[in-house]
């Protein structure tokens, strides 16, 4: 007897228990794995959102061949509202502001609340330096990537034939723009004069020497100049002043200076790093609940801290974010991931022209360039599956 009502119990459980909610918020490299296994495996008893302040996921990796012209936006961009059409994913267009893990709900820009059972964050990080003053007024700033489009067209209707265009920042994004650019003005016969100012004394910080060395001379080659030891303290609409009083124009100002992290963590009451990243675990699991993951440049590893805010992590933590979060809805055991030390690192010098860095070699040269458009190339068709 007893027995019959356990198992009429169990038989209501299984009716009546409704389907866990999983929210991925942010449209990045790691979410787009996701959206594509979704496709090829639509998951039971599991209902899926996405919630995206942008209907377009932008690959970085093609940014600079996008503003030089070798690309057209097509090509570099992700739908992400057909990708989740063709996922099963209901897309919810929106920026998070806060999140209230105790609730399990995320809150809107827009005020509206998004409930869920599990949360997975991919969103990326935002670009250091924003409040400096006349940065928001008076520069283009290259995150988020959708700028470059706007960005790309004011370049090309510059009108003088003689302009000077700053770059702000001399990291991979800050010089591979510089050689996008300075490709761009040659094919448009324009004689504009591009300086790359930043703060630190070198180019490329973390790079090898010898990646430096080649790049130093192409940018020579390209005569872009290299202002080092320039902090920029503000900026006016044709003026830049550094912190040391030296004052540069200016007729077109870029800012790429570097990733920061987005406030939201830290507002939120998630534990962050010295920088504001939410800290995971080797499962990419927050540290302070179990059922919110992350991947890509949002999270800082308690345990590798040599992990830099690049793509490519982003990418390798993918397949292991979308297996932890089957196993943590199957209540199976989660599967570790540990970090690479070294990956392969290609910089676009224009012209097709490219700086490969791997375990401290440098090989520079058309080359380079081709395997890193066969890269990328590739990762655009094996995800643009709609
Ligand atoms: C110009 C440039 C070139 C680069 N080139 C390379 C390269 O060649 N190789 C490489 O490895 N790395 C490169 N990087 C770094 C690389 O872009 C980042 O490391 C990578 O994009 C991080 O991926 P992600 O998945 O963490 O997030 P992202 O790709 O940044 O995606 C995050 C997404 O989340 C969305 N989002 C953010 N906040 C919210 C919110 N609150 N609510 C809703 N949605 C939100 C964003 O709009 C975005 O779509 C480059 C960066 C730049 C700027």
């Amino acid at each position: 007897m007893i027995k019959i009502r356990e198992m009429f119990k169990i038989i209501k459980k299984i009716i009546m228990e409704k389907p866990k909610k999983l929210l991925l918020v942010g449209g990045g490299h790691a979410h787009i794995f996701l959206i594509k296994q979704f496709a090829l495996k639509p998951i039971p008893g599991v209902d899926l959102f996405l919630v995206s302040d942008s209907n377009y996921q932008y690959y970085s990796g093609m940014a600079a061949g996008y503003v030089e012209g070798i690309y057209g936006l097509e090509e570099i961009s992700f739908d992400l509202r057909k990708m989740c059409r063709h996922s099963g994913v209901e897309f919810i267009k929106g920026r998070v502001t806060g999140i209230d893990a105790q609730n399990r709900c995320v809150t809107l820009e827009s005020d509206e609340i998004v409930p869920f059972d599990i949360l997975s964050l991919d969103t990326g990080s935002d670009m250091a330096g924003g409040n400096v003053q006349g940065v928001v007024e008076f520069a283009w700033c290259i995150k988020p990537l959708g700028n470059l489009i706007a960005l790309r067209k004011n370049f090309i209707g510059l009108t003088a034939y003689e302009s000077q265009v700053v770059i702000a920042g001399a990291g991979a994004a800050g010089i591979e723009m510089a050689f996008a650019l300075k490709a761009l003005s040659d094919i448009m016969k324009k004689n504009i004069e591009i300086t790359l100012a930043h703060s630190g004394n070198l180019i490329l910080k973390g790079y090898h020497e010898n990646v430096r060395e080649k790049t130093m001379r192409k940018l020579n080659r390209d005569k872009i100049k290299v202002l080092s030891n320039h902090k920029i303290s503000s900026i006016l609409e044709k003026d830049i002043f550094m912190e040391s009083g030296k004052q540069i124009n200016y007729d077109f100002l870029i800012w790429a200076a570097g990733p920061k992290a987005n406030p939201l963590y830290k507002s939120s009451g998630f534990s962050v790093d010295k920088d504001g990243y939410m800290i995971v675990n080797s499962y990419l699991q927050s540290v302070d609940y179990d059922f919110i993951f992350g991947a890509g440049d949002c999270i800082s590893f308690s345990e590798f801290a040599y992990v830099k805010k690049v793509g490519v992590y982003a990418i390798r933590e993918a397949p292991y974010l979308y297996g932890n979060l089957l196993r943590f809805i199957r209540n199976e055991g989660l599967q570790r991931y540990i970090p690479q030390k070294n990956y392969l690192a290609i910089i676009s010098a224009g012209e097709k022209q490219a700086i490969m860095q791997y375990q401290g070699m440098a090989i520079s040269g058309g080359m380079s360039y081709k395997l890193k458009g066969f890269i990328d190339c590739r990762f655009m068709k094996k995800f643009k599956f709609y």
